[in-house]
């Protein structure tokens, strides 16, 4: 018999979510990770004021995610299928309480984003490991897997300092995160290892992410590094409000990141700003009163633009003046900006595709590979910034977690 019920492999929210349900049913847990310490992405996250998950109708809240094969529009009926289910098995409620079982309270932001009171994460981490190990869960660091295959149990390759480790388990929990921000530990070379099991994965796409734009050298002498506040963009037929930094290489901010899908499915991706999206266009012309020329600089006054949407304006227009007051309100509600391509996966938040749920059964168990199991990003789904992100970690640990124990439960009997 193994002296291992559950490997997990992967220390970040997904799998130390999958550890904590192990351990509780009873399995003798320990984590391996390939960095020394756990949970590195989860401390970054917490550094801007974590979001833990979200407060909204169930509905609204499932129909958040989308895996490969939607459209950026709607879920497909699997998908909501699939996230009703695994939000119903740890639901956001049951989210916070988690978090208030560690003394860590939360609150609802006016954006129904949900935080720790403190903001961070570091504290929430520290004594969720501390109560992991005080229930048994056994931590082994600097354990990069390498292959992965089925003989006695599980049987797992590591590299440790650079020589071979072999550990054998009954079941074995994947928590090996996306491709972003490689230096947290995630850097999706497991992808490899289970194209070699046959496992069908999806390629590692940036999700969240800046776009990148040719923006001429004198504009960015006037706007590189300004918000652009109170906007709203358009991408296929999607829209959402809210702030955009201008970057050398491009654009930044809640609105691209929410748009990726969207920006994705475009051949020539374009990116429409609307500068005043609580006014019409005919109330911006009534503004402009007598104005008859010099439309952008007038309404600059007059809309209360401020200085970089309209050194972004002129820009994006050209040397062609605006015929009437009615064609420059039109332009400001309606600016388009050509996007060449995403930012890199690596400066990425977070990663779409992944493995297929094709793949996997209901317990999150790879069907090729009975006994292994898989949670958080290195699955085929993304979502929005929002705390979105997190509580899918948790909600698919929890299952993989659960599956995973039951799994070596049943090789026991
Ligand atoms: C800047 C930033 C801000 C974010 N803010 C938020 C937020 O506010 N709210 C939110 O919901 N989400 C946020 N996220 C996203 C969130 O942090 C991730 O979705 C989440 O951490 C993914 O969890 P995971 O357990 O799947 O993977 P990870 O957290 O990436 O953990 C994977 C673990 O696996 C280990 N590992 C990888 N490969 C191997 C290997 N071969 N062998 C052994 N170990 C390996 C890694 O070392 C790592 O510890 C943010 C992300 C970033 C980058």
């Amino acid at each position: 018999m193994s002296l291992i019920n559950v490997a997990v492999v992967g220390g970040g929210p997904a799998g130390l979510r999958a550890a904590e349900v192990a351990v509780l049913q009873g399995a003798k847990v320990t984590v391996f990770d390939a960095k020394p310490s756990v949970g590195r992405k989860f401390l970054v996250a917490g550094k801007g004021g974590m979001n833990i998950t979200h407060e909204e109708p169930f509905e609204c809240f499932v129909g958040r995610y989308r895996s490969g094969g939607d459209s950026a529009h709607a879920a497909s009926p699997q998908t909501l299928a699939r996230w009703s289910s695994l939000l119903d098995g740890f639901s956001p409620g049951e989210l916070r309480n988690w978090a208030r079982g560690l003394g860590v309270e939360t609150f609802v932001a006016s954006t129904g984003r949900v935080y720790p009171v403190e903001l961070k994460s570091a504290q929430l981490l520290r004594r969720w490991v501390a109560r992991l190990r005080a229930a048994g869960v056994d931590f082994r660091m600097r354990h990069r897997l390498q292959a992965l295959r089925r003989a006695k149990g599980i049987e797992l390759d590591f590299t440790l300092d650079g020589a071979l480790r072999q550990v054998n388990a009954d079941a074995v929990v994947l928590a090996l995160g996306g491709g972003s921000w490689p230096q947290t530990g995630s850097a999706g070379d497991w992808v490899q290892a289970l194209d070699t099991c046959g496992v069908p994965v999806s390629p590692l796409l940036p999700s969240n992410c800046g776009w990148e734009v040719a923006w001429p050298q004198d504009l960015l002498e006037q706007v590189e590094g300004k918000p652009l506040k109170n906007v709203s963009g358009s991408a296929g037929g999607e829209t959402v409000r809210g702030e955009l930094l201008v970057t050398r290489y491009g654009l930044e901010g809640g609105i691209v990141y929410a748009l990726t899908g969207a920006l994705r499915e475009m051949q020539k991706p374009v990116l429409t700003l609307d500068f005043k999206p609580d006014s019409s266009e005919a109330s911006l012309v009534a503004r402009l009163g007598s104005a008859r020329r010099h439309y952008l600089e007038e309404g600059g006054k007059r809309w209360r633009l401020g200085e970089s949407a309209v050194w972004l304006l002129k820009r994006m227009r050209g040397t062609a003046p605006f015929a009437s007051g009615a064609e420059a309100a039109q332009f400001v509600k309606s600016c388009p900006i050509p996007l060449l391509g995403p930012r890199p996966l690596s400066e990425a938040i977070s990663t779409a595709g992944g493995v297929d749920w094709s793949a996997l059964d209901e317990q999150l168990m790879l069907c090729c590979l009975p006994g292994v199991f898989v949670a958080g990003e290195m699955l085929d789904w993304e979502a929005p910034t929002g705390g979105y992100l997190i509580q899918g970690c948790f909600s698919t640990g929890t299952r993989a977690g659960g599956g995973a124990a039951n799994y070596s439960t049943n090789l026991q009997k």
